[in-house]
Order: C-alpha cells, then sequence, then structure tokens
C-alpha cells in the first residue's frame, strides 16, 4: 500500500510522523473519510469543502490548495491498484514541543491512506442492527462543535465501548438538551408513516456527506423529510431507523436498547434509500 504523505507517495512502512506531532500528543488535527467507487472519489470536493472548515475552525492552516489536496488523492487512488476502497485524509498540526500552543508548532503534517473498510457484515444491511442509546453525551457546540471532523474522537470512543461492552455495533448519542445527535460514526435517520426525519446541524452533529446525499435522494423519490430535534422516545416509537455514513453507507437499525423498531425487518423506506445508494455510488461521475 502506498501512502501519500507530505507530497512524496512512500511505501506504508516508511509513512512515519513524529513522536511529537500534535496530532498524536492531543488530537491536535482535522481529516476526512473518502470512498472510492469503481476508481472514482466519491464527492472529493464535498469532503475537501468540510476539510477545510474543520481546519479554519481550529485554526490549522492547510499547506496546500484544495485542487493541490484533490491531485493528492487522484495520485494516491492511481498508485494503489484498487478501484473500490477507503481513503483517510489526514492533517495533523505537526511537531512541536509538549506545551499545547499550536502556533508553536512546525508544518502541519498531511497525509493520505489508502485501504479498505468493512465497517459492518452483509447481513447486517439485510437484517438490521442492534444499537444502544449511550449514555455519554455527544460533546455540546459550545465545547468542540461536532461539525467538525477533529483528530480527537474520545467522546465518540466512549460511546462505542457502551456498545460494545452491551454487546451491540453502535451507539446512538443524544446532545446536551437530551434530543438526539448521531451515533458515534454515522448521522441517524428515523421513519414515521413514511415520513424520514434527521436531526438538524444545530442539534450538534458531523454535517455527514452522506447524509446529504441521502437527503437529496429522498427529495428525488419524493420521500418527505424534515431535520428537527428528535426525542429519544421517538426513536423507539418509528417505524424504521437507519445509519448513514462515508463507511457505513445506509445501514438499517431494527432494534434500539432492545425495543424492535417497526416489525423488527429492515422497513420500505430504508430498503428503497439503500438500493438508492448503492446505485448511485457506482454511476455518479462527479469526483
Ligand atoms: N458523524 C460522525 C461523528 C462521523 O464520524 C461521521 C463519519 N464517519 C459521520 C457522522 C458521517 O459523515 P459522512 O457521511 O461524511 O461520512
Amino acid at each position: 500500500m502506498k501512502v501519500w504523505l507530505n507530497g512524496k507517495l512512500v511505501n506504508k512502512s516508511q509513512a512515519n510522523v513524529n513522536v511529537m506531532d500534535h496530532g498524536l500528543l492531543y488530537g491536535d488535527g482535522v481529516f476526512e473519510g473518502i470512498r472510492v467507487y469503481n476508481g472514482r472519489i466519491f464527492r472529493a470536493e464535498a469532503h475537501l469543502d468540510r476539510l477545510y472548515e474543520s481546519a479554519k475552525f481550529i485554526r490549522l492552516a492547510i499547506p496546500y490548495s484544495k485542487q493541490e489536496l484533490h491531485e493528492a488523492l487522484k495520485e494516491t487512488v492511481a498508485a494503489n491498484n484498487n478501484a473500490y476502497a477507503y481513503i483517510r485524509l489526514v492533517i495533523s498540526r505537526g511537531e512541536g514541543t509538549l506545551g499545547l500552543s499550536p502556533f508553536q508548532c512546525g508544518n502541519p503534517n498531511v497525509f493520505v491512506i489508502y485501504d479498505n473498510i468493512q465497517l459492518y457484515p452483509k447481513e447486517m444491511y439485510e437484517e438490521g442492527m442492534a444499537v444502544i442509546i449511550a449514555k455519554t453525551v455527544r460533546i455540546s457546540r459550545r465545547m468542540l462543535n461536532p461539525k467538525v471532523k477533529s483528530l480527537n474522537y474520545l467522546n465518540n470512543i466512549l460511546a462505542k465501548i457502551e456498545a460494545i461492552d452491551a454487546g451491540v455495533s453502535e451507539a446512538l448519542m443524544l446532545n446536551e438538551c437530551g434530543e438526539l445527535s448521531e451515533a458515534t460514526g454515522d448521522n441517524v435517520f428515523i421513519v414515521k408513516n413514511s415520513h424520514a426525519v434527521t436531526p438538524p446541524l444545530d442539534a450538534g452533529i458531523l454535517g455527514g456527506i452522506t447524509r446529504g446525499v441521502v437527503c437529496d435522494l429522498c427529495r428525488k423519490m419524493g420521500i418527505e423529510l424534515s431535520e428537527r430535534a428528535i426525542k429519544p422516545k421517538e426513536i423507539k416509537q418509528a417505524d424504521e431507523c437507519f445509519l448513514t455514513g462515508t463507511a457505513a453507507e445506509v445501514i438499517p437499525v431494527t432494534k434500539v436498547d432492545d425495543i424492535t423498531i417497526g416489525d423488527g425487518k429492515v422497513g420500505p423506506v430504508t430498503a428503497k434509500l439503500i438500493a438508492a445508494y448503492r446505485e448511485m455510488v457506482d454511476t455518479d461521475i462527479a469526483e
């Protein structure tokens, strides 16, 4: 596997960053997870826009233009012989001292990892997944706004640990108001009476690229859609529930905290969106 590191393609074994990098010491940096379908980078521009927004929020100057990073992604795809893959584009703050100040650091380290990702088994897409509602609350927008895709994922990791301890794959997280925010690495939708609902950006969530694509699909397919606050009890009374994310794509949720959602099978709206999403990613020509 070839890794793009600060302008050069190197073998994975030689793709090293220094222990004094603040990305490692403090989780100080930003990243994107991007898919390659059929050799094409899916929604590269949207990912790059979000990356630059995240970087701006933490006052990290990315030492390349969007176009240069887009080229870096393409070079990485060309150097790795795999038409279906997952790309991780990371900007870490760079090498500094043991103090917190980011402004004493040298150049940010920029790297692109090219790999496979299979988050969930195939059966889960056919039968649905069980999740819990985590006790760990999603970090508030007034702390580190979840719209920033930073290298600091401990809030999500703590909820993920709760899920694993409970014997399920994922956890839904509530925000400080007790309303649904998102899953640990995915956005969430519920469906009631054929009407899809997803929490708004101000619920304190990452503005998922997949979430945006699925909202567009809903509009195109005539599925009613609202973005509004969702109370935990609404999730359990929903007819359907599903998660969206670059790695997971669209995945059905059929159980929440041991409560069966709908009839416990993948619902019709979710099934339609899974099919439409799969068709779209393979045929979409926008890079
Ligand atoms: N929320 C969180 C916390 C995430 O980490 C992710 C990405 N893994 C998502 C939502 C989904 O975002 P996207 O569709 O852009 O992958």
